[in-house]
């Protein structure tokens, strides 16, 4: 029978979509046939029509009932017995990994009845009852939204009673009566008894985890991680087995390599005598799992063999959940494991050495996002005072802010700070977002603050034991620290510091600059073998944006293979303003001149300068863009200068004169107004200037035996008419200066119209650069600088921004754009060239659709370089990678 309900046995790892990444996984491990116990899945299907409906749909619980049954006959158990009760864990599991975002209860099936039957079956009746009491709060809890606070009170009470600090001294008698008053507390708030009838206990567990799937800190957590919100999550129900009857059980989690290096070889935590949320939650301290060997010599052998199985199953590090029941190794959960950037890329190349997949799956492990993340700059150890402590380095990152104890403090703070917390658990999720940094005094690399953290790619120390936590303060190595007060963290060394420590750059960025070498170091030697596989593979090329020929000589350092766009209005800048000032102040065409023929050699200079940087490759530079009243002081400025000199009595002289410019120029919507082509079609003289400066730049380059490739872009180019005016001037200019190579002409699409009528400007243009800022801008009809503090916030909450149109391309609409005018510009140009110019050519997402549609380069800052080159290798080689979301 197959519907909603699939047994263990049924599944396989590639059913994720329906059985969820847990389910899919646990089926997986059960085919291998490793040592998990029986169970079955309902399917991610049954949680969405639940979601929609706020049913069970029908026929669900039946099936439920029928692999239950068959269930109880594997196990020679049953659900409810009052002699030799079977137990059930009802754990969510979504396709992708959302660590302890939604629930899971345990103990599931225990009554008034089947307690007793369970002290008997295990000897220990102090176990059962605890058992009980643990299932009675969570399931109040999670399905009927007990406060936890309530049952917290009443095991305080017990503990005060028994006179004990621990609830570990409490007694069998002491627990029997934290049961009846849990009991008594689950009837206040729910007007009920707590279910005695076991099936319903499932059924209402089940349709509570189909319900986590919306809890806040999910819903949170998905836009974080850009998980769509209508997945919907999958129910896996097993028989419960016990790590907490006694020394010769425990519970740990374990990698198959190291999660923070990538350094070969198993590790984790193992905790004696404890069920599996004590070790996630990092309430106790674990021992390391190679304690285990001594432990538990056999356990440990079969766990290490399970743990090489799925590795060469899954073809990549793996991380599971384990527990040991009397010597018995079972296994809870494993799906393919979350790592740090460095360890990606040295774990993605280990396993093409070891021949396990190629060079082109090794690009698909990696991503742009993590490489960004290695060029984040580190301590300066030697500037660096004494470390306070040294907690467990759980991610990296080096962070420095403002003390805070509380989330609700970090996502109200305004500065960055660092979040101090003894533990963090899912409904810090808010605080954690808001910090730089997390610090924990509890836990190890597999705690609840480290996971979380290396997803967001946030830097983590946990476990930091020294630290004592109290309130509003923190002692630690004789100080005594307070919130405001500032620290440093270093997630990959786990030192904290007091203070501000400064920061130096990261030796991948110093291995790009030349000034690291390669050989010798695990992590840069993974950097370079798989950007050296990226170039080789990537169809589009990496230009950069630099308007200087020192970014222009660092982007080609960092690999650029030219420059897409060189922003000449930054030339027009410092001392230069006065120039440009004549210029626009210029009563007669003499005047005008002489301005213009002040700025010619400074700009021929700047042009030869970057030519000679980039000699050999393209040179992409735009004439003038922004509106001519921006090089002039601002009109509130001008206008108080003025009126302050009348007040006095003065002459305002030439302030008078600016004023008077600016008032005349003022623009209702800058944005929208005199500026781009339109600038050179009405200012006489102002790109020919530039046109003759570029021209004869390449000439002096030539006649000193270089191989200047400079191309003239014109920016804002709506109509072909534009284009074709600009281009007929050029073309004069350009026939005039002897000795000058061939310089291409084209422009910038980044009006809607230019997009839409691209067959006709492809006419003019021998390339188009899309400027998709401005594009962006223009087609959605916001301006970044007015919309992204107003309202963008909300946008992203509601969902109606995925991510912010200005970071990742709208491939709906901006993308349409581009689509149009790629296929009617290259219709009546087969010839013609066409990137993109804007911030979205360092975007990894934005890359790939660049690529989809058959852009030959992007353009992008040059320290997002390396990036559009791993990502530009990436969307060649892309095939079915390995999702570690
Ligand atoms: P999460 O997705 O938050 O890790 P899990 O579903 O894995 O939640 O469950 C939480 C904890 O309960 C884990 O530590 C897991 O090992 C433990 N657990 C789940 N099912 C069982 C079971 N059948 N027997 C014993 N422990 C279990
Ligand atoms: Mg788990
Ligand atoms: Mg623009």
């Amino acid at each position: 029978m197959t519907g909603y309900v699939y047994d263990f046995i049924e599944g396989n790892k590639d059913l994720k979509d329906l059985l969820g990444g847990k389910g899919a996984n646990l089926a997986e491990m059960t085919g291998m046939g490793l040592p998990v116990p029986p169970g079955f899945t309902v399917t991610t299907e049954a949680c969405r029509e639940y979601l929609r409906t706020g049913t069970m749909p029908a026929g669900l619980l039946s099936e439920v009932e029928h692999h239950l049954q068959l269930m109880q006959t594997r196990m020679g158990k049953t659900f409810g017995d009052a002699h030799d009760p079977l137990l059930l864990s009802v754990r969510s599991g979504a396709k992708f990994s959302m660590p302890g975002m939604m629930e899971t209860i345990l103990d599931v099936g225990l009554n008034d009845a089947s307690v007793a039957g369970l002290g008997r079956q295990n000897g220990d009746e102090r176990f059962a009852w605890d058992s009980y009491r643990r299932l009675i709060q969570m399931f109040g809890r999670t399905v009927f939204d007990v406060p936890g606070g309530a049952f917290e009170t009443e095991l305080a009470a017990a503990r005060a009673t028994a006179g004990v600090a621990t609830d570990a001294e409490l007694s069998t008698a002491q627990l029997q009566d934290v049961v009846y008053a849990y009991q008594k507390v689950f009837q206040e708030h729910t007007g009920r008894d707590f279910p005695q009838a076991v099936h319903e206990q499932l059924f209402l567990a089940i349709g509570a985890v189909f319900r986590s799937w919306n809890a806040e800190r999910a819903m949170l957590y998905r836009r974080q991680e850009r998980i769509p919100q209508d997945l919907g999550t999958a129910v896996n129900v097993m028989a419960m087995v016990f790590g907490n009857r006694g020394e010769s059980s425990g519970t740990g989690v374990a990698f198959t390599r190291d999660p923070a290096t990538g350094r070969r070889g198993a590790y984790g935590d193992y905790l004696r005598n404890a069920q599996g949320e004590d070790v996630v939650a990092g309430i106790r301290n674990t021992v390391s799992l190679g304690e285990l060997a001594t432990i538990d010599p056999v356990s440990y052998r079969q766990l290490l063999s399970i743990m090489q199985r799925l590795e060469q199953r899954y073809r990549d590090l793996c991380d599971i959940e384990f527990t040991i029941e009397n010597g018995k190794l079972w296994m809870l959960q494993t799906r393919v494991g979350k790592r740090t950037p460095a360890a990606a890329f040295v774990i993605a190349t280990q396993l093409v050495d070891e021949g396990t997949i190629s060079l082109d799956e090794a690009l698909q492990r990696v991503s742009g996002e993590q490489l960004a993340q290695l060029m984040f700059p580190s301590f300066d150890t030697d500037a660096a005072p004494p470390p306070l402590t040294v907690g467990v380095p759980a991610s990296p990152g080096a962070a420095v802010g403002a003390i805070v104890f509380a989330s609700a403090a970090a996502a109200a703070a305004t500065g960055p700070v660092i979040l101090v917390r003894r533990e963090t658990n899912p409904d810090d999720l808010p605080g954690m977002i808001a910090s730089q940094g997390i610090l924990t005094s509890r836990g190890g690399k597999t705690s609840h603050a480290a996971v979380v953290a290396r997803g967001m790619g946030k830097t983590c120390v946990c476990g930091a034991e020294e630290l004592r936590i109290d309130g509003d303060s923190v002692t630690v190595a004789g100080r005594t620290l307070h919130a405001g007060d500032v620290i440093s963290i270093d997630g990959t060394t786990g030192k904290v510091y007091p203070g501000a420590v400064p920061v130096r750059p990261s030796p991948v960025v110093r291995y790009f600059e030349g000034e690291l070498s390669a050989h010798g170091d695990p992590l840069l030697a993974a950097v370079e073998r798989l950007m050296t596989h990226a170039d080789h593979s990537a169809r589009l090329a990496v230009h950069a944006n630099a308007d200087t020929a020192a970014d222009a000589a660092r982007a080609r350092r960092f690999g650029a293979t030219g420059v897409g766009l060189c922003r000449t209005e930054h030339m027009f800048l410092g001392d230069r303003r006065q120039l440009v000032e004549r210029l626009i102040l210029a009563d007669s065409e003499a005047e005008r001149d002489e301005a213009l023929a002040a700025l010619l050699p400074l700009q021929r200079n700047d042009f030869g300068d970057l030519l000679a940087v980039m000699d050999g490759l393209p040179v992409t530079i735009r004439l003038i863009d922004p509106p001519l009243h921006e090089f002039l002081p601002p009109l509130e400025e001008l206008t108080a200068r003025v009126a302050r000199a009348e007040a006095l009595g003065e002459d305002p002289g030439h302030d008078g004169t600016l004023l008077a410019a600016v008032r005349r120029m003022h623009e209702q919507n800058p944005m929208l107004g005199l500026r781009g082509v339109r600038l050179g079609l009405v200012v006489p003289g102002l790109f020919a200037m530039q046109v003759r400066a570029i021209a004869q730049a390449a000439a002096a380059r030539v006649a000193d035996g270089g191989d200047p490739r400079p191309e003239i872009m014109v920016p804002l180019v709506g109509a072909v008419q534009e284009l074709e005016t600009v281009r007929a001037e050029a073309e004069s200019i350009l026939a005039g200066v002897p000795g000058a190579p061939p310089i291409r002409i084209g422009t910038m699409i980044e009006v809607p119209r230019a997009a839409l009528t691209a067959g006709q400007i492809a006419t003019a243009a021998e390339f188009f650069s899309f400027g998709t800022n401005d594009l962006t801008q223009m087609t959605w009809g916001f301006s970044r600088d007015d919309v992204e503090g107003a309202f963008f916030g909300r946008y992203l909450a509601l969902g109606i921004f995925a991510a912010s149109p200005f970071e990742t391309i709208d491939v709906d609409g901006v993308g349409e754009l581009v689509h149009i005018a790629v296929d009617r510009g290259r219709a009546v140009r087969s010839g013609l060239t066409v990137g993109v110019c804007g911030e979205h050519g360092g975007d990894p997402a934005s890359v790939r659709f660049f690529h989809d549609a058959g852009l030959d380069y992007v353009s992008c800052s040059p320290f997002r370089v390396p990036v559009a080159r791993l990502e530009a290798g990436r969307a060649t080689t892309r095939a079915t990678g390995s999702d570690s979301r």
